[in-house]
């Protein structure tokens, strides 16, 4: 299915475009399942646009695929999805904000709570509307980011048992490191911690329907963090390959996204002259020099500069100079028959000269999450 316009070397659109391979997408979430077990539920992370690769599109293939619950950042984003015809429930994983009150209820979304006040607020609106609605409730257990702290629960606990009209739904935990097994014991620690805080809202009279703690590195590395539903991102999208490295057992996923252009132009440049803004590569053998209209406005990154690499003609070729706004250049002196109009892979492409989004990651000190998501609004996505 093909939402964009297809930018063949006919079309008159520029020919940068991000492919999604919605079947590659279907198979990793299948992959993933059956590592993890098929008892248990499924959330598939689709906030920042599906770390780039269109939530909408995303969203309704996994739908499709049988996951259980889809996580957002906040509710701008749940609301795309519900105007997309999504039904499954919606999590909104950084809460709501004052005003917001009446998106959750009116488009059914389920806001984390992590603090007092957007309780009490949603409480009060619901009220108005002679509704309960469903919240469900993180646990800070050594993230230090967003959660209650194990300290302040139990006045979490007595606020909550007053607020008739939320429902605790579910409960969750996130790690702080769940990809590393230098800190495995923190992150079994996590777990006990959050155990416990959950029997304690259990003692209290509370039903929680689901139990969430793992991300994916968590879900791959971490068997007890495998229960009630775990919340994948990177996992669906391929792009655990840097995070999980050292994982000795892990689904074989494969990347979703691929990035490609089209030379524009090539040029004969002698040795010894600089290229692009800065002049920071000079020719050290007379070179063939090709333009490909990509870069950082796009989100390819500029610390790709003489760093990069991309596939042309099942061959890799370096980025030499700066990556400017709209302009990247390749050294193709090695790429036999290189011509105008052949297909870049800046991201992606076949076997061996594959360029994976993690790698690019890797030159620059990022992860692959950071490359996929920074893919600016200025790509078109193509869907097949
Ligand atoms: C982003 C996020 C996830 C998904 O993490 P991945 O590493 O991409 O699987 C899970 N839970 C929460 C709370 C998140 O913010």
């Amino acid at each position: 299915m093909i939402q964009q316009p297809v930018n063949t070397p006919n079309s008159h659109t520029r020919p940068t475009t991000a492919t999604i391979d919605l079947e590659a997408l279907a198979v990793n979430f299948r992959k993933s399942r059956e590592f993890m077990g098929r008892d248990l539920k499924y959330m598939a992370i689709v906030k920042a646009d599906a770390y780039g690769h269109g939530a909408v599109d995303c969203s309704r293939r996994l739908e499709t695929e049988g996951v259980d619950w889809f996580g957002v950042a906040m509710p701008e984003e749940g609301i795309e999805l519900r105007r997309a015809g999504i039904s499954r429930p919606i999590l909104c994983l950084g809460s709501f904000w004052p005003g917001q009150e009446e998106l959750i209820l009116e488009n059914g979304l389920t806001p984390v709570i992590f603090s007092e006040d957007p309780a009490r607020r949603l409480n009060e609106f619901a009220r108005g509307r002679g509704r309960i609605t469903d919240i469900h409730v993180k646990l800070d257990t050594g993230m230090g980011r967003l959660g209650v702290r194990p300290e302040a629960v139990p006045d979490l606990i007595h606020l909550l048992r007053g607020l008739k009209n939320l429902r605790v739904s579910g409960l969750m935990t996130h790690f702080a490191s769940a990809e590393n097994p230098a800190e495995d014991d923190f992150t079994e620690h996590q777990i006990t911690t959050f155990e416990q805080l959950c029997d304690g809202f259990i003692e209290s009279g509370f039903k929680p329907e689901i139990i969430h703690l793992a991300n994916s590195p968590g879900a791959v590395r971490h068997r007890r963090s495998q229960s009630g539903m775990v919340r994948l991102g990177g996992a669906l999208w391929g792009l655990l390959d840097d995070i999980l490295k050292d994982a000795p057992e892990r689904p074989e996923l494969t990347p979703v996204m691929s990035l490609t252009s089209r030379i524009s132009d090539i040029k004969r440049v002698p040795k010894g002259e600089t290229l692009g803004y800065g002049r920071t590569f000079t020719t050290n053998r007379d070179s063939l020099i090709a333009s490909v209209p990509v870069g950082y406005a796009d989100g390819y990154p500029r610390s790709l500069s003489n760093k990069g690499k991309v596939s042309i003609r099942g061959r890799k070729a370096p980025v030499v100079g700066r990556v400017s706004m709209d302009w990247t250049l390749i050294d193709v002196t090695d790429v036999t028959d290189a011509a105008v109009n052949d297909e870049v892979f800046l991201i992606g492409g076949y076997g061996t000269s594959a360029i994976k989004a993690t790698d690019l990651a890797g030159l620059i000190g990022t992860i692959g999450y950071e490359i996929t998501t920074r893919i600016s609004s200025r790509v078109p996505r193509m869907y097949k």
